[in-house]
């Protein structure tokens, strides 16, 4: 007996052909596509580091973060102008003048921004300020909303829902390849399982990473802050998923600035630009061992 909607990995090829590695030629074992935004390139060799605020709060705030975490050796920025909040009564986010922020800390500092839209009716809002859409884990399974996200021609940050599973996500992907947008970079962000919320937020399956470039060829970042939920834990999760071959990483980070207040959302897990530096360190230190390797070899 089969159950209805219960499929596997054999079944990708039928259910996302048009990023299936198996399906597409051009998806040579080893190949990924190189995502471009601005000057960013995801899926090539180095891996891209994203960080910032979890939510804009302010302007000063957000410049304060962003210039750090580009002198750390940030490449992009995030932060969310619409929050997914458990509560409603919890910040929303700044909204319209979160996006208005962003874009003005985007031409103080030069970095491309990434930002979540929630809402099919925010899509052409958010595209004029974002240079990277993000589509949320809350809203991985929001066809409506990705197949508005593949029309709006943005590169898409797509986050895994926190109980996906590997054919589900790629199946989502797949509604914004349809809608002739391939600019699409997956990332895991942990998963629901047995000791989520114990010691940590969610449970980081770095298994997916390997899993993901075996089917598809679009490139996979990891987000070590809300798969762990622990400032502590966010350094050693960053080079874990290094090390198991991602292409990136979202990391949020707080610090000092004159007037600074408790981030009001997701402090637990907020690194500061020390520890973002070290972790860039661990990937520049890896970058300089491949190199050495190859020369050795040649
Ligand atoms: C975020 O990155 O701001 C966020 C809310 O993450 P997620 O959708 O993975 O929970
Ligand atoms: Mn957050």
């Amino acid at each position: 007996m089969s159950i209805a909607g219960n499929v596997g990995l054999g079944d990708l090829p039928r259910i996302c052909p048009l990023i299936s590695r198996r399906v597409q030629s051009s998806g040579d074992a080893g190949e990924t596509r190189v995502v471009a935004v601005g000057p960013v390139r995801f899926g090539d060799v180095r891996p891209v580091v994203i960080a910032g605020p979890c939510a804009v709060e302010s302007f000063e705030q957000t410049l304060a973060v962003a210039r750090a975490v580009k002198a750390a050796g940030a490449e992009m920025l995030r932060g969310g102008a619409f929050k997914p909040r458990t509560s409603p009564h919890d910040f929303q986010g700044l909204g319209l003048e979160g996006l208005k922020i962003l874009r003005e800390v985007r031409r103080e500092t030069g970095l491309p921004i990434v930002t979540e839209v929630m809402d099919t009716r925010l899509v052409e809002t958010v595209s004029e300020y974002a240079d990277m859409l993000q589509i949320g884990s809350r809203n991985m399974q929001n066809y409506p909303l990705l197949i508005e996200a593949g029309k709006s021609g943005k590169p898409v940050l797509l986050k895994r829902g926190m109980a996906a599973s590997l054919c589900e996500w790629l199946g989502a992907a797949e509604y914004v390849a349809k809608e002739g947008n391939l600019d699409i970079v997956l990332c895991e962000r942990g998963i629901k399982a047995y000791p989520s919320g114990e010691y940590s937020r969610n449970v980081l399956d770095l298994n997916v990473i390997p899993a993901v470039k075996e089917e598809t060829f679009l490139p996979i970042i990891v987000d070590p802050s809300h798969a762990t939920g622990v400032a502590s834990m966010v350094e050693t999760a960053s080079c874990a998923a290094i090390e198991f071959g991602c292409h990136g990483l979202i990391i949020e980070v707080a610090c000092d600035y004159p007037g600074a207040v408790k981030p009001r959302c997701d402090a637990a897990q907020a690194i500061n630009p020390a520890t973002l530096e070290n972790i860039i360190g661990f990937i520049d230190a890896r970058m300089e061992r491949k190199v050495l390797r190859k020369a050795h070899a040649v």
